[in-house]
């Protein structure tokens, strides 16, 4: 069995909450952070898949100008299609093309930004170009990169890797509060997993990690110690041990994670809830 690393930071969440979307079944009604979330995360994988392509077509010195135009121009295109690949989710939320557009259009400038800098730099101090450029080009930025280990039980995509010669650094991108120092303690296990599962997946020892909170622009260190693979193994050890329970765990005795919660009319509602569990009960 391998769990979404996604779980571990929805148990330390709420445990409750797990339970009833994993072992009941429950959904919450669709979110538009939710649909724009995953609008972004469609867009930033076609950009990685697009950044060979971009940077050997780059065969000639240029401006950091041209270079930006030319991130820009590959970028918006891909996030129109990701926008009308979820038209339907859009209307859901209630949440038009448009207003899609406008709304996601900071983080793909952004990242624009970001990658002509990267690639601008790189030239300017190594003068190569074309598929020598792409070549020796570092750091490397990965998106929506896909990894798993049966050992670890973990599978997970990481929203940013950046790829240096010997070492490999996961980023996350969050949206939402940042916090006033470090980070929220479910983004902590969150790169501490993906770590976890970089190490193995590229046989090199990863160092340290980030979060990025995209809407306050800052990014935050989390330097990985040993330790922190038994945490994460604990966590994984307990996620499974409950999608196999039949007891449904208290709540979270948060005010203000219920407030926001899309089951916590199904969650307070004790008879209700009772009659799920005994029909999930029967079926196993
Ligand atoms: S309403 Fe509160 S206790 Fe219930 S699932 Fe949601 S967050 Fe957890």
């Amino acid at each position: 069995m391998k769990i979404s690393v996604s779980l571990l930071s929805s148990y330390l969440y709420c445990s409750r909450k797990l339970f009833l979307e994993k072992v009941l079944m429950l959904e919450e009604p669709p979110k538009e952070s939710i649909v724009m979330g995953s609008i972004r995360h469609e867009a930033y994988d076609s950009i990685n898949k697009k950044e060979e392509e971009i940077a050997t077509s780059i065969t000639k010195r240029a401006t950091f100008e041209s270079i930006q135009a030319l991130y820009k121009q590959k970028y918006l295109a891909i996030l129109r299609k990701a926008i009308a690949n979820n038209r339907k989710r859009l209307e859901e939320v209630n949440i038009n093309m448009l207003e899609a557009y406008k709304k996601s259009f900071p983080f793909i400038m952004e990242e624009s930004l970001l990658r002509a800098t990267n690639i601008f730099n790189f030239i300017e101090a190594n003068n190569v170009f074309g598929e020598e450029l792409w070549r020796k080009l570092t750091p490397k930025i990965m998106s929506e990169l896909r990894v798993e280990s049966s050992q670890l039980k973990l599978k997970g995509i990481i929203d940013q890797v950046h790829v240096y010669d010997n070492e490999y650094v996961p980023f996350e991108l969050k949206t939402g509060r940042t916090p006033q120092d470090g980070v929220w303690p479910s983004h902590r296990i969150q790169i501490a997993a993906y770590s976890l599962l970089l190490q193995e997946h590229f046989s090199k020892p990863v160092k340290e990690g980030f979060v990025v909170y995209l809407d306050t622009k800052e990014k935050r260190h989390i330097a990985i110690n040993p330790y922190m693979k038994e945490e994460v193994r604990q966590i994984v050890e307990e996620i499974i041990a409950l999608l196999e329970s039949r007891e449904l765990p208290d709540f979270c005795n948060n005010e203000n994670k219920c407030r926001k919660c899309g089951l916590k009319q199904t969650c307070y509602n004790e008879e209700e809830v009772n009659n799920l569990l005994t029909i999930k009960l029967q079926s196993r």
